[in-house]
């Protein structure tokens, strides 16, 4: 853990030393190392590589160490059998039993939480409304994984790829049948967050359960539909970045 300067954390709100968080987590990154462990993310803009992943000054070492990095470490090895689709499918669904739940979704919310505060040019298009942010961090910050359709996540699986699982996309708002959610990209996994009790009502199964179960949707598109539809994606809100100063 790097240390240096300063400042205030910005989960428990302490005047403290800060140490180099990652964003979206480094075990997110293992399968979009290239040969020489070097990151692959879009935009990457011109032949920049990241070599561990964005990391910010962002959280003390205690708030980065044990109560982020508590989930993460949790998380990481579910993550990863969904990465390598070693998880039980049935039909067009797939399915993770015996997760803990307040892990699972207090993992979820940090992702979200993080990806909205940090000022990296990769997450310029993953912000919340400041009183949603700040309802996360209380949440966090108090381990508190509130109720499943609480900023509630929809994983969808894409089966079949031969490109996209080593690719972090920059994450974005979008909306589904008129309701905000915020998607992520992070190898074959599409993260689908919903604000708190605003969602179409067909996702609300696919929120975590506190039972454990999560169960994830095998995604309906083709790799290459998505691929151009995140491509023309990244093109256009790079462009309109650009134009906007
Ligand atoms: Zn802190």
């Amino acid at each position: 853990m790097s240390k240096g300067r300063l400042g205030e954390c910005r989960l428990c709100q302490k005047e403290k030393e800060l140490c180099l968080s990652h964003i979206i987590p480094e075990f997110m990154y293992f399968p979009t190392y290239d040969e020489r462990h070097r990151a692959v993310m879009i935009p990457k803009g011109k032949s920049k590589y990241e070599q561990k992943g964005i990391r910010e000054y962002l959280l003390c070492d205690v708030c980065d160490g044990t109560i982020i990095g508590k989930r993460e470490t949790y998380c990481s090895p579910i993550v990863k059998s969904i990465q390598d689709l070693r998880i039980a499918r049935n039909g067009d669904q797939y399915s993770v039993s015996n997760v803990d739940y307040a892990n699972f979704k207090l993992f979820q919310l940090s992702l979200l939480w993080r990806a909205s505060i940090s000022s990296a040019q990769m997450f310029i298009n993953m912000s919340l409304e400041k009183h949603h942010e700040e309802i996360i961090r209380k949440m966090l910050l108090s381990q508190d994984p509130g109720k499943p359709n609480q900023y509630g996540c929809v994983m969808f699986v894409l089966d079949n790829v031969s490109q996209l699982h080593k690719i972090i996309w920059s994450p974005v708002k979008d909306t589904i049948d008129g309701f905000t959610c915020y998607r992520f990209l992070t190898g074959r996994i599409f993260w689908y967050f919903f604000l708190s009790e605003a969602y179409p009502k067909d996702v609300e199964d696919f929120f975590i359960t506190p039972e454990g179960t999560l169960r994830l949707i095998k995604a309906p598109w083709s790799e290459e539909t998505v691929t151009k539809r995140l491509a023309g994606n990244v093109a256009e809100k790079y462009n309109s970045a650009k134009d906007g100063g």
